[in-house]
């Protein structure tokens, strides 16, 4: 386990006692499991990539070895391999996150040299010191992992390894490591309930004339599950509500009433990470009247389909998102700008993934 050092910092803080251990993983962890899923694929990749690396290294000098007029021949390359380890670790390696939120344990714990065996008390700290209960689980198991591929192998094969062996089982742990926080990181998004409200306000303006509406969605459920797939969709169905908020005409004093009802079917894409929205309007019944005191009674000014087909496109996943959008960009504004009605306003759309008991 690589961790950042100025984790030990925050340690003193907290002296050991203090600790009741971390709650369990739910959604208001979203942004520690992402985070960690990201570390460990990080990890994975950099540690498969050196071991291949070192192993092309030690094939080279191993076949040298083979024939003392190589140049090459009597290179101790193993050494030569400790020390690109040592300077790829200073140089090369950049966590995505070297503080994973909610993080304060240690930033490693070691298995002293010829040893099938960690202090109890640090992988405690290790695990008390994780964001969420279920990480500290996770981050045990591949300390865990490395003692039991120690006592099968015999402490003094484990400890004889060269460094492309070594790199190749820590790029095992951290690929099972990735793939333990993603179905933890897919567990507590399923068992969140993503909830979606919206409201646009466009004002319809001409030469003496001006309107503005309101379509607002209430709040609504959108549902569905994760699978082995990398990405998922949740789906919800809605009620959208329009109404004529008012009306100027020069010249005339207008009351405009009535409503109109859109059923609303909004499609989430997530991959964890990452979220687009999406929906349908259909409608479904209503009219919005108008009376005018000077020219008696006259239609609606009807603004035709002004539902989003798209409200944002991956945006970064959080437990809670807002976006306001400018309702003169949108593609109904533009269609109308050019008949002579320009459009203002805006779109609010917030998005919530509501964990359970909250
Ligand atoms: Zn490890």
């Amino acid at each position: 386990m690589i961790r950042p050092a100025f984790a030990f910092a925050a340690l003193a803080l907290f002296p050991p006692y203090a600790f009741a251990g971390p709650s369990a993983c739910s959604c208001k962890h979203l942004e520690s499991l992402q985070q960690e899923v990201e570390n460990s694929r990080y990890e994975a990749l950099f540690f498969a990539e050196m071991a291949e690396r070192f192993t092309e290294i030690r094939r080279h000098f191993e076949e040298a070895n083979k024939d003392p007029t190589n140049p090459d021949a009597g290179v101790n390359w193993a050494n030569r391999l400790g020390v690109m380890h040592e300077q790829m670790m200073a140089q090369d390696f950049h966590l995505p996150n070297p503080r994973v939120s909610g993080y304060i344990g240690p930033d490693k714990v070691d298995m002293p040299f010829g040893t099938c065996e960690q202090k109890s008390e640090d992988l405690t700290k290790l695990k008390d010191g994780s964001s969420c209960a279920e990480i500290g689980d996770i981050t045990l198991a591949h300390e865990a992992a490395h003692r039991a591929q120690c006592v099968a192998m015999g402490k003094d094969a484990y400890w004889a390894r060269s460094w492309d062996e070594i790199a190749a089982e820590e790029a095992a742990r951290y690929a099972d490591q990735a793939k333990a926080m993603e179905n933890l990181l897919k567990s507590v998004i399923d068992k969140g309930t993503l909830t979606v409200e919206a409201v646009l306000t466009p004002t319809y303006s001409a030469q003496g004339f001006s309107a503005g509406y309101s379509h607002t969605i209430s709040k609504m459920e959108l549902n569905g599950h994760s699978s082995d797939a990398p990405d998922w969709a949740l789906n919800g169905k809605g009620k959208q509500v329009s109404k004529l908020e008012h009306l100027r005409i020069v010249g005339m004093s207008c009351t405009p009433s009535g409503q109109l009802d859109h059923d609303v079917d909004m499609t989430a894409k997530t991959d964890g990470f990452k979220l687009t929205l999406g929906g349908e309007m259909k409608y479904v019944s209503g009219q919005i009247k108008i009376k005018c005191k000077k020219g008696g009674g006259m239609s609606a000014f009807e603004p035709g389909e002004v539902g989003a087909g798209s409200y944002f496109t991956d945006a970064p996943f959080r437990p809670e998102m807002s976006f306001v959008r400018d309702a003169s960009t949108m593609d109904f504004a533009q269609i109308l700008k050019g008949g002579g009605i320009s459009v203002s306003g805006e779109e609010r759309v917030t998005v919530k993934l509501e964990c359970p008991g909250e």
